[in-house]
């Protein structure tokens, strides 16, 4: 039977939200939660963009030391040889792409003008495809923009050309979160059964079904005989009403009445750290999480009413579906409620010792506590906010690699 992978997009479409942005130390320290959860796959970034450079070859450098291990770093263009190029000119250790075009009738006539017909789009696919396997890409997934709206016919022969040429999935975008559960399924089980090629579900919140179309899909695809990518988000974060909750996805999974005993949770995932990721994506971000949001928001375990509170008291399954302690949340935190050092841009020696020593990292030297001091400021002139204890580790443990993903040369 087939098996359920995580594809985590909030390092491309979460940064691409209007508004919305991370700075890139905080975009690696998402890939790091990321590696952290059991996530399989993280789509890090753009490679033909020139201020992701250098945040792109430093995070894969981060896989070469066994640092980001052993997720996967993959990485966003679009479908046309020219991106192929520009990508391994710019990342050239680069080894896993997902490659984008539209494949809408709506899209080909408003997005294209008319250019490019239905046969172009599918050779223009499979010239990127070929060219990047020729180039060293190890995987290549190709992207159907707009898959949900798009002629269920005409999308099995763009994923049957995209098995030909040697595709390892098709990613099904409802870009415009127009599906629903049950015609997602169908839809993704009957292209599963006519091309036999892994499946990947990309879901938005418009309608406010993202993690229920997600897992249905899967669904769809694992009983149409394939395996199943389901692309999240942090937070659901992501553009116009978000992507599909990562933590929402895994849950439903895990718990849902239909779905719990379909083994499709996937393997390796372990979420204790949820909270702590969640909380420091909010941060990042600049973004509240919303107090009801799935499992991380802060009333999602609190009861108030007679009957519930009564009722959890008695046992939690009265009124809990799932542990807060397996997510991670129950710890009393303390929060400093009289001096505090935080370090910043215009920070010196003394108050830099005295958080990193809170955090027991020690230096061998003044030279190295010197380094260390001055890739800090650095990194708050960067992300303007206060820095995150695991911000503060990873550049003591990977200065260079902090530095390189830092910089910017416009
Ligand atoms: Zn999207």
């Amino acid at each position: 039977m087939g098996k359920v992978y995580l594809i985590d997009v909030t390092n491309r479409d979460g940064v691409q939200t209007s508004r919305i942005g991370l700075a890139k130390l905080e975009k690696t320290i998402v890939n790091m939660y990321l590696n952290d959860l059991g996530v399989y796959q993280s789509e890090f970034g753009f490679p033909f963009t020139t201020h992701e450079v250098n945040y792109l070859n430093a995070n894969l450098e981060l896989v070469e030391m066994g640092v980001i291990k052993p997720m996967k770093l993959e990485g966003w263009i679009r479908a046309i040889t020219k991106d192929v190029e520009t990508a391994f000119k710019f990342v050239p250790k680069i080894k896993h792409f997902n490659m984008s075009i539209s494949t809408s009738d709506l899209m080909l006539e408003a997005k294209f003008g008319g250019k490019f017909s239905r046969k172009d789009i599918i050779k223009n696919m499979q010239d990127a495809v070929k060219l990047g396997y020729e180039k060293g890409a190890e995987t290549i997934g190709v992207n159907a923009e707009d898959a949900s709206r798009t002629d269920l016919n005409y999308l099995i022969e763009f994923a049957q050309a995209a098995k030909e040429i040697g595709a390892k999935r098709v990613r099904y975008c409802d870009t415009l979160g127009a599906d629903d559960p049950q015609t997602i399924y169908e839809r993704l089980k009957t292209i599963a059964q006519k091309t036999k090629i892994d499946l990947e579900m990309h879901c938005h919140n418009d309608l406010g079904m993202a993690v229920a179309c997600s897992v249905m899909g899967a669904k769809g695809a694992i009983d149409g005989g394939v395996d199943a990518y389901i692309n999240t988000t942090i937070n659901g974060i992501g553009e116009r009403a978000g992507n599909a909750d990562l933590l929402g996805v895994l849950l439903a999974l895990k718990y849902s009445s239909g779905l719990k005993d379909k083994k499709m949770f996937p393997e390796n995932i372990t979420l204790s750290k949820i909270w702590e990721f969640a909380k420091y994506a909010s941060y990042a971000f600049g973004i509240p999480i919303p107090v009801n949001q799935v499992g991380v928001g802060d009333n999602a375990f609190a009861h108030e009413s007679g009957i519930h509170a009564d009722g959890a008291l008695k046992n939690r399954r009265n009124y809990e579906l799932y542990d807060y302690e397996e997510l991670g949340r129950g710890e009393t935190e303390l929060v400093e409620s009289g001096r505090m050092i935080t370090v910043g841009e215009y920070s010196g020696i003394k108050g830099f010792a005295n958080v990193y020593g809170k955090l027991e990292i020690e230096f061998k030297n003044d030279k190295e506590a010197a380094e260390i001091l001055e890739l800090v400021r650095y990194a708050n002139v960067h992300t303007q906010k206060p820095l995150t204890k695991n911000e503060l580790f990873f550049i003591a443990r990977y200065p260079k690699q902090a530095r390189q993903i830092m910089t910017v040369s416009p």
